[in-house]
């Protein structure tokens, strides 16, 4: 496929990898186990496809634009463990889509469209599709959320989410000047390793609501931000770890929310 030729659609995150080494460097660091499913949302002109296919059991690949069809079709004619699925990842049941496929490992390995990089990690967990890991290239100011520590600017609701499931590591920087377009930011990749412990959450859609709502004006202290909860029982769990409702929720661990979240439920 001429890259030169193709017109980019902004809307659609179009952003291809051109740089042979990052493509080899995601693959290389993704240490893809034997008898894995590697599913991969948005595989563009194929780039980093095309080497997901010599390392994985098989590979499902969601693509959003009909116009890659046909070049992706004749680019993989001779590959066996490929499918792909031209429709928007957001709409599709994944769990259905998978359920004809045997595999000991799972994995998200992909260059994200970056207009939808929360909703995509944000399905992959409501779904529960029981994903050992993503290793997915984000902007790099999202990667920094993601990996972030609380006290710091980066870190809010999301990454509060994320880390409860994952273990989060940046994995290596990757410039604007790797991309066809060049893009205005820089990315990171990163990797989401899925814990074998969560801990032990009473409710689980409280602890996400009261995460969300402890975040909601981010000046705010939990005093005011938490007005619908009951006050007494979260000042006594912020007590036991030196904190009162003073705080912001950006100083509050996983685990003191977790212990919050537990205490009302
Ligand atoms: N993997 C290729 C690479 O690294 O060169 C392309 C990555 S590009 C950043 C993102 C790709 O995701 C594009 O091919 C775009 O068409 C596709 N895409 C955008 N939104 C999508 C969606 N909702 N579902 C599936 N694919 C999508």
């Amino acid at each position: 496929m001429d890259l030169h030729e193709f017109q980019f659609k902004k809307a659609f995150g179009q952003n291809f990898l051109k740089e042979k080494k990052v493509i080899h460097n995601i693959v290389d660091k993704a240490n893809i186990a034997e008898n894995s499913l590697v599913i991969e949302i948005g595989p563009g002109a194929g780039a980093l496809t095309q080497e997901l296919v010599k390392k994985a059991s098989f590979v499902l690949a969601y693509e959003i634009d009909e116009r890659l069809k046909e070049p992706l079709k004749e680019k993989f004619q001779h590959e066996e463990n490929i499918q792909f699925i031209f429709d928007d990842f957001l709409k599709r049941n994944i769990k259905e889509d998978i359920q004809g496929f045997s595999y000991e490992n799972l994995y998200v390995i992909a260059n994200l469209p970056y207009y939808i990089t929360t909703p995509i990690i944000t399905k992959v967990i409501e779904e529960k599709l029981n994903i050992n890991k993503l290793v997915v290239m984000v902007q790099k100011e999202v990667g920094d959320r993601f990996a972030a520590k609380p006290s710091s600017r980066e870190y809010n609701s999301l990454t509060v989410y994320l880390n409860y499931y994952f273990d989060i590591h940046k994995l290596f920087f990757v410039s604007k000047n790797a991309f066809i377009p060049k893009p205005n930011v820089d990315s990171v990749v990163v990797e989401l390793k899925r814990k074998t412990n969560l801990m032990q959450l009473n409710d689980e859609n409280l602890f996400f609501k009261l995460v969300k709502d402890s975040f909601q004006y981010k000046r705010k202290n939990l005093k005011n931000n938490l007005k619908g909860y009951d006050l007494d029982i979260i000042e006594n769990v912020l007590g036991a770890y030196g904190l009162s409702l003073q705080a912001r929720a950006e100083q509050l661990s996983l685990e003191i929310f977790v212990a919050i979240s537990n205490a009302l439920a």
